[in-house]
């Protein structure tokens, strides 16, 4: 329905001076601007030039631990890939070769340009089995590259377990607390 003519407001243009004509409070107050920030702490990080200032929690490409024998710590539960909210985490589970665990990963495969990076698989894990590190500069030439599986999440750890930034989180390389047989509790004195 068209609007009535006398509910139409016209509303003027502000007259203009000679300055605003010229411009000149415009260039003054962008200049100044500039000005003030020539003075300031830049925020902008000069990445790649440098390496950019990453908060402790950051999370970036995933990784498969070890335990300490060197065997991938993952018991195939599907805990990860049933929180993973991008459904990005494939995982087919064999009979375990090693007494400690009924099964583990035959194959563990994770979309990492579908992962939303939410951290939603490392908080699910029972055996604290796969971690998300600072690694921030994932690149590839094709969709293929991108798509990690179990050798290329282990040679993630491999490759960061002795960071600083990324320290394991779990204790002497064992299966984590999950895992491990139920301590004696001490008894009340
Ligand atoms: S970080 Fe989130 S989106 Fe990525 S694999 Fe883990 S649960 Fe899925
Ligand atoms: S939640 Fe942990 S143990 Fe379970 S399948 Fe995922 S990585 Fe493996």
């Amino acid at each position: 329905m068209p609007i009535a003519e006398k509910d139409v407001k016209w509303v003027e243009p502000p007259k203009l001076g000679l300055f605003d004509y010229l411009y000149v409070p415009a260039v003054v107050t962008g200049l100044m601007t500039t000005a003030r920030h020539m003075f300031q702490k830049p925020v902008t990080q000069q990445y790649p030039e440098q390496e950019p200032d990453l908060p402790p929690n950051y999370r970036g490409v995933h990784r498969l631990n070890r335990d300490e024998q060197g065997r991938v710590k993952c018991v195939a539960c599907y805990m990860c890939a049933t929180a993973c909210p991008a459904h990005c985490i494939d995982i087919v589970a064999a009979p375990s070769p090693w007494p400690d665990r009924e099964k583990y990963p035959e194959t563990f495969v994770i979309d990492e340009l579908r992962c939303i990076y939410c951290g939603m698989c490392e908080e699910a894990c029972p055996v604290d089995a796969i971690e998300l590190t600072s690694l921030y500069d994932l690149t590839g030439l094709s969709r293929e590259e991108m798509i990690f599986d179990k050798e290329k999440l282990l040679s993630v750890y491999d490759q960061t377990k002795n960071s600083p930034k990324d320290p394991v989180r779990t204790s002497a390389g064992r299966l984590s607390v999950a895992s491990e047989p139920p301590r004696e509790t001490p008894k009340a004195s």
